[in-house]
């Protein structure tokens, strides 16, 4: 393949964003229509193959269209050719991108709406796949993964505007290039780092009509922001500000309480963390410089009563008392130990028993929540309106 460092230049102007320019107080005057998301669904693969009906094929790098008629199966080596252009390749490159006249194409034996595009990995000698597709039908996939398909429509609902704010955020801020420092080919991933997105099978007749129900429908703060929505499974009990976990601010969130997630999923979870690991989390967090003491503080760990309804453990390190934010011990032991954000700690003789409720970081929209509150009748203006006090719906498109 022909491969020049001014076509990856051009490439790179002809891959804007739906709502390049959009800043966040100035939806208003936008007037989209079909809006599309750009999502990565898979990454780092040696070989990409493609699949479908009546193909139309396009290899950028030397702008080489093809259509097929019938069934085609497409096979992109990506090995061989990032490790021929291996001195080239600075950043990201387009390599082709694969449409059907169907709607559908598959990579692997998975099926998509949209198109395809495959793109160099950052990551040595690979490829990702991004999948192009309209907005909505996007929506439609997540709900069955990020809820569940067969959910009362009302709780699709709330989740589906909360989606839909969140790619929308993703996309206009582009706050992935930002993050990676160079311009990338997609807004979000599907992962649970940003939020899971579903095949073409994953749609049903309630994330259908979730979906168009709630079409253009996304969340502001009530100043007319657009700012990042937050969901998890389970809040346990009470939900938190953005800044207790990740200590960013967020425009418009407020902790609100939820009685309503107690009946569904785990009632709660413990977990044990001996003193030895303690030490290492203590040290850990000195190391980030979220507290200070002296090494031979560490002879004598004192903890204070601790309750669910606190966000912060207080510790004496000898005479030293210190005050720890919760999220930040979940940040150390990870989301396999500690499920939620949502605990309390016990001194134990070996160390330390863990007893939480809720599953996931706590912010925003309790999923199992919406659920209990759509079985009570609550349509989802009013879910939301719960969950996200700060915010008012707008329709964008
Ligand atoms: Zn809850």
């Amino acid at each position: 393949m022909v491969f020049s460092k001014r076509m990856v230049f051009i490439l790179f102007l002809f891959w804007g964003t739906s709502y390049a320019g959009l800043r966040p107080s100035k939806y208003r005057h936008l007037s989209i229509s079909n809006p599309k998301i750009k999502v990565r669904i898979s990454d780092n693969l040696e070989k990409v193959n493609i699949s479908g009906t009546d193909l139309k094929r396009t290899l950028h790098v030397n702008s080489n269209h093809k259509k097929f008629s019938g069934r085609k199966r497409i096979r992109f080596n990506c090995q061989s050719f990032t490790k021929k252009n291996k001195d080239k390749i600075t950043r990201p490159v387009l390599l082709a991108s694969v449409s059907s006249a169907t709607g559908l194409v598959s990579l692997g034996k998975v099926k998509y709406q949209g198109r395809l595009h495959v793109v160099t990995s950052p990551k040595d000698e690979s490829c990702d796949v991004v999948q192009e597709v309209n907005l909505d039908s996007y929506i439609s996939g997540l709900l069955s993964k990020e809820m569940n398909g067969a959910w009362p429509v009302e709780a699709l609902k709330a989740q589906a505007v909360a989606a839909r704010t969140y790619a929308i955020y993703k996309q206009a801020t582009q706050q992935v290039s930002k993050s990676l420092g160079y311009q990338a080919y997609y807004d979000l991933e599907s992962s649970e780092k940003h939020q899971v997105g579903g095949d073409f099978f994953a749609t049903t007749l309630n994330t259908d009509v979730a979906t168009k129900e709630t079409s253009g429908y996304i969340l502001v703060t009530d100043k007319g922001n657009l700012t990042e929505t937050f969901f998890h499974a389970k809040c346990g009990g009470k939900t938190l500000m953005p800044s207790s976990v990740w200590e960013n601010k967020v425009e418009g969130y407020k902790g609100v309480s939820c009685p309503f997630c107690n009946t569904h999923g785990k009632k709660n979870w413990t977990e044990k963390i001996t003193t030895a690991k303690f030490v290492k989390f203590l040290k850990w967090a000195k190391r980030k410089k979220h507290i200070s003491f002296r090494s031979k503080d560490l002879r004598n760990i004192r903890l204070m009563k601790d309750s669910l309804n606190a966000n912060t453990l207080k510790i004496y390190l000898g005479s030293k008392p210190l005050v720890l934010k919760k999220p930040l011990v979940r940040r150390y032991f990870g989301r396999f130990t500690m499920a939620s954000n949502n605990f309390k700690l016990v001194r134990t003789n070996r160390g330390f028993q863990v007893e939480g409720r809720g599953l996931g970081h706590g912010v925003g929209m309790c999923q199992l929540g919406a659920l209990d509150l759509a079985d009570r009748g609550w349509g989802f203006k009013k879910i939301l309106a719960h969950y996200f006090p700060g915010h008012k719906l707008i329709k964008l498109y």
